[in-house]
């Protein structure tokens, strides 16, 4: 029995209820100016000012507008960054730390000015802390912050129940329906001809003659708006791949804060209101942790705790996630894909704030395009010079790929029969000595694929959550049947064929 994957998981996010899906799929055999790999909130907005300044630009997607982490993003739209902006200044020094604050406003800017319709509300935001270790880094998030010019101040009143030492008020921070705004792109950016073809995965990209050819389509430039670009590349190294959860729920009160407030704690928590199909919902998110590597239901499990030890919850309407990349220095990597012929771009490494970070790489990369300047090319350059602060770090996510390399492959992790595999779950297990990545459907049959994750050949461990297969090494994730979820893997886990159904009672 196929599942039906809603998005990038087998969960549904709040924000595909009742969005339309409009697909204008005429491809031709013309030259574009540019292809857009990817349609999520960095693709379509390139695309959008591409398209706008008289570009010739066509989008391919995978699967369809919003299935990557903008279909199941929790869309907070910030002036301040998950990379504080002391740890900017420490690694990039004063102006870089100013350059990077500016970038996140003109991300806000960007969608604050563009959008229409999308739920776009103001909201203050607040971040407070418990403990007094969690005030020290308050403390240096403010004095960070005041540094580079954005608004922040201490604040006595945070409309939240949990207990608090002290707490910060961000003023004019903002959210909206992401996928509203996706679709508000892509109606610009079909009005002013350009084209989308969804369902098209692009697997490789050749260059010859100055021209660029993927997936049959023939370019001058490409942009790999996959947020994270496909294949075996430097930002494997340089990216952490991170799983993170939310529940929409409702309230037994009614009484929803009007705000985004946040806490301090590591892995950390979040929570603000919106509006669905009239109904108001508390989003509650967080808990992150590195892909294939911890249990999705568990943290699933320890969000709900968390929310009703704190609200009065009377139904959790839905559950899901997503995944970003952590870069290792901090700052997102935007512009000239390294190691790549002319004319090749990518974005990616955005933290948990896409939605600026996405917003601004979408200006820099088609100011690059179109031959013009662009203030944040070097501070975000993917080849720039790696401060030397961040070795510990790179260290520190590649030692990990190393041991899920080696310890996985040989059975370090606990290999079991077919047997105890009970419907609806998945289980990397041995049989006659072969490793297999077996899920067993509902109606009891097996869906066998090899385990090897067909990027870097890490072997891949289940998700039972989003029913998915997920690599610990570099975050590629497949489905039941091995298709494809979410790069840097463009090929299929392969199938080991049908195995006899099982009778569960055996
Ligand atoms: C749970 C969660 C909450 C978050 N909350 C916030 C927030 O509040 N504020 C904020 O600013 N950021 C937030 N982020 C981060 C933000 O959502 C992402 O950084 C952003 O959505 C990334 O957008 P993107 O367009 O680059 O990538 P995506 O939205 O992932 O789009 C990439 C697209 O490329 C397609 N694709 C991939 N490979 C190929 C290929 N080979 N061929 C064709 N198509 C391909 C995919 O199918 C996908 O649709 C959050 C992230 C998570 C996980």
């Amino acid at each position: 029995m196929k599942l039906q994957i809603f998005r990038d998981g087998a969960l549904e996010s709040p924000w595909q209820t009742g969005i339309k899906e409009t697909v204008s799929d005429r491809q031709s055999g013309n030259v574009y100016d540019v292809l857009v790999i990817g349609a999520g909130i960095t693709g379509l907005t390139a695309a959008l000012l591409l398209q706008q300044s008289g570009k010739k630009v066509l989008i391919a997607e995978a699967y369809y507008v919003g299935f990557g982490t903008t279909g199941g993003t929790s869309a907070h739209i910030n002036t301040f960054a998950d990379t504080t902006f002391g740890e900017a200044e420490s690694a990039f020094g004063e102006d870089g730390a100013k350059l990077f604050a500016e970038a996140i406003r003109e991300g806000y800017d960007l969608i604050k000015t563009s959008q229409k319709d999308c739920d776009f509300e103001v909201r203050p935001a607040y971040l407070y802390a418990e403990n007094d270790e969690e005030v020290k880094l308050l403390d240096e998030i403010y004095e960070g912050a005041v540094k580079v010019g954005v608004a922040v101040a201490y604040t006595d009143k945070v409309p939240t129940p949990v207990p608090f030492k002290k707490a910060l008020l961000w003023p004019d921070q903002a959210q909206f329906h992401p996928l509203k705004y996706l679709n508000q792109l892509q109606d610009a950016f079909v009005a002013a001809g350009g084209i989308i073809k969804e369902n098209t995965r692009v697997e490789n990209i050749e260059s010859k003659d100055g021209l660029h050819i993927a997936g049959g389509i023939r370019a001058k430039h490409i942009i790999y708006a996959t947020h994270m670009p496909s294949n075996i590349n430097l930002f494997n190294f340089e990216c952490a791949p991170y799983r993170s959860y939310v529940l929409a729920v409702k309230l037994k009160s009614g009484k929803y804060p009007e705000a985004l407030i946040y806490d301090s704690q590591e892995p950390y928590h979040y929570v603000r209101t919106h509006m669905i199909d009239d109904e108001e919902l508390l989003l509650v998110g967080g808990l992150d942790h590195k892909t294939g590597h911890e249990d999705p239901e568990k943290a699933f499990g320890e969000l709900e705790k968390y929310v009703r030890e704190y609200y009065s919850v009377s139904s959790v309407k839905y559950k899901w996630s997503s995944q970003y990349y952590v870069p290792v220095d901090g700052l997102p990597y935007i512009g000239k894909m390294p190691m790549s012929a002319n004319g090749i771009y990518c974005a990616t490494g955005y933290n948990g704030n896409g939605m600026m970070l996405g917003s601004v790489a979408g200006k820099i990369l088609s100011d690059l395009i179109l031959e013009k300047e662009n203030k944040y090319e070097k501070l975000f350059s993917p080849s720039r010079a790696k401060p030397v602060d961040s070795f510990t770090e790179f260290m520190k996510e590649n030692a990990d790929v190393a041991y899920h390399f080696v310890a996985d492959r040989f059975g370090i992790h606990e290999s079991d029969s077919l047997k105890p595999l009970t419907p609806g779950t998945g289980k990397v297990v041995e049989v006659d000595g072969q490793k297999i990545a077996a899920y067993r459907g509902e109606d009891g049959e097996i869906h066998a694929l090899s385990p090897v994750c067909t990027h870097a050949a890490c072997i891949v461990n289940w998700n039972g959550e989003e029913k998915s297969w997920d690599c610990p090494c570099h975050g590629a994730r497949f489905d039941i049947d091995g298709n494809v979820l979410t790069g840097p893997a463009t090929k299929n886990l392969l199938k080991i064929g049908e195995i006899e159904k099982t009778d569960q009672k055996r």
